[in-house]
């Protein structure tokens, strides 16, 4: 069943464009979904919303049935979001940035689930380590391990591979691989195709604020004429 239900999604920015308009998608529990477009399409302010940091002008959105407007303290549960830009505590280590982030969350602590989390990220061996220690790509995975901190069903990376170098694209594709067999349902946004490609169950194609189409992999290829 849908563990996301957005239904006829509008957003128009005060003073700004109209950057959503009647958007409808379903994401079921397991899935991994890239929503392609290219800059300004409306992809940030998509996520934006179904993660609860934007109002939209029109339409709902359900995260595990709870509407995110009357219900957002139980929505929130459900969502980890990875942002675009890397927001760490220079001088914490990794173990307590995820400690932290999962108090913020309200969960009770639970150093196990951290454990597998950080070792599912290949993080473990740095959890003591400072994150300005880090490389850019452990750096990443912080972030996406602070996402996952509190067990969510849904995790959201916005440009998961803006401005990164090949090398680090094909690591942050095989974190998603791992994700993916750990069962979390996952929602990307990307400017690349050959990345949705790599990376996703289903592909949305949205410009101009609106969701062209969204189809399985294996369809949308075939309509690009390429062979899988
Ligand atoms: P994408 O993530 O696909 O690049 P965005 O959702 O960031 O697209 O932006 C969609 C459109 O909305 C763009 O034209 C952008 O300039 C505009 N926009 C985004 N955020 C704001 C905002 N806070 N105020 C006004 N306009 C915005
Ligand atoms: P301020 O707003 O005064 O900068 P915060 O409320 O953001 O402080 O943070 C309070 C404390 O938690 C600070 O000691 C800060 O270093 C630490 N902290 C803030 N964000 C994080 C994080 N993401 N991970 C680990 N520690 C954090």
């Amino acid at each position: 069943s849908a563990i996301i239900e957005v239904d006829h999604l509008s957003k128009q920015y005060a003073n700004g464009p109209r950057a959503l308009d009647d958007v409808s998608l379903n994401i079921d529990e397991g899935e991994i979904v890239a929503l392609l477009g290219p800059n300004g399409a409306g992809k940030t302010t998509l996520i934006s919303i179904i993660c609860g940091l934007v109002v939209p002008t029109g339409g709902t959105v359900r995260v595990g049935g709870h509407d995110i407007r009357t219900d957002w303290r139980a929505a929130r549960k459900l969502i980890g979001l990875v942002p675009q830009e890397i927001t760490l505590e220079p001088f914490e280590t990794v173990m307590n940035t995820v400690r932290f982030t999962r108090g913020l969350y309200g969960a009770a602590p639970d150093d196990a689930y951290l454990e597998k989390v950080l070792r599912s990220l290949s993080l473990w061996e740095k959890r003591d380590a400072q994150t300005r220690e880090l490389s850019g790509g452990m750096k990443r995975r912080v972030l996406i391990a602070k996402a996952l901190s509190h067990n969510p069903k849904v995790l959201f990376l916005d440009e998961p591979t803006a401005g990164v170098d090949v090398a680090l694209r094909r690591e942050m594709w095989q974190v998603v691989d791992q994700l993916r067999r750990d069962g979390v349902t996952i929602i990307l946004t990307t400017h690349y195709l050959e990345e949705a490609e790599e990376m996703a169950d289903r592909i949305g194609v949205i410009n101009h604020g609106t969701l062209l189409l969204m189809k399985p992999k294996a369809e949308l290829m075939g309509e690009f004429g390429k062979k899988h």
